[in-house]
């Protein structure tokens, strides 16, 4: 399979509006500190899942030469990993959306005047799609009541997407996602800075050390690391349009 990293920024994105950071001066100058809002492209020779449909959608659509997508799987109900979703209306209709069902609740409710083709999934419930098989698995991420990370397995790989979440992992998660080929961890800010919601990087790089991921590649990072050249010497920083074959 193939997965492409179509934003790595938190929820502001890089550049911050209004911050003249050196991480947000690189983001100005082109730099690989510019960081779209989240979303992951998953691809098969089968078709293209999208994880998440951050708000920079139609820019990363462009920039990616993504004209349509089998599916959709929403992780939880923040407005970075979903607003972009209108990006597709008349482009694509009837669009299969995955995810749990508190999930598809709240998304669908905003998006109440499109009309894809709802699916609810449980939690650890594998599916098929696009000839892969994922799984959603429990992450914690308050205030969100439930909220997901997504296992895709294609014969003997495995990929592991966090998605948004602290640090506890709980038990049956951990001990669905040992030892992935590729880690993409959430890893929002370095450990000088203080957020509750998110994994800093030594918690990320920690999480990749417990279950054994043979690689790493952090994503929704902040402005408050380093200009990405300087940073990415010392930490697994992803950037926009960084590609994986596993
Ligand atoms: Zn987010
Ligand atoms: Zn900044
Ligand atoms: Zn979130």
């Amino acid at each position: 399979m193939k997965v492409t990293l179509l934003g790595t920024g938190d929820a502001t994105g890089t550049p911050l509006i209004g911050c003249e950071c050196p991480t947000c001066m690189d983001a100005h100058r082109g730099g690989k500190s510019r960081r779209l809002r989240f979303s992951v492209l998953v691809e098969s020779d089968k078709g293209k899942v999208l994880i998440d449909t951050g708000p920079d959608l139609r820019q990363q659509m462009l920039e990616n030469n993504i004209v349509h997508v089998d599916g959709v799987i929403w992780t939880h109900g923040h407005y970075d990993h979903y607003t972009g979703f209108a990006e597709f209306h008349r482009v694509q209709s009837n669009v299969d959306v995955y995810g749990i069902t508190e999930t598809l609740d709240y998304i669908l409710d905003y998006l109440y005047f499109l009309k894809p083709i709802r699916h609810d999934v449980l939690m650890y419930e594998p599916f098929e799609l696009i000839g892969l098989t994922f799984t959603l698995f429990e992450v914690k991420h308050p205030p969100v009541k439930k909220a997901v990370g997504v296992m895709i397995c294609e014969r003997n790989k495995k990929v592991v997407i966090t998605s948004d979440a602290q640090k506890d992992i709980p038990p049956r998660s951990l001990e669905l996602i040992q030892q992935p080929d590729l880690l993409v961890v959430d890893a929002i800010v370095p450990p000088t800075i203080k957020v509750k919601k998110h994994m800093n990087s030594v918690e990320a790089m920690a999480l990749a050390k417990e279950i054994e991921a043979k690689e790493i590649v952090m994503t929704h990072l902040s402005h408050y690391f380093k200009p990405h050249d300087e940073e990415s010497k010392i930490l697994p920083l992803g950037y926009d349009g960084m590609v994986f074959h596993i």
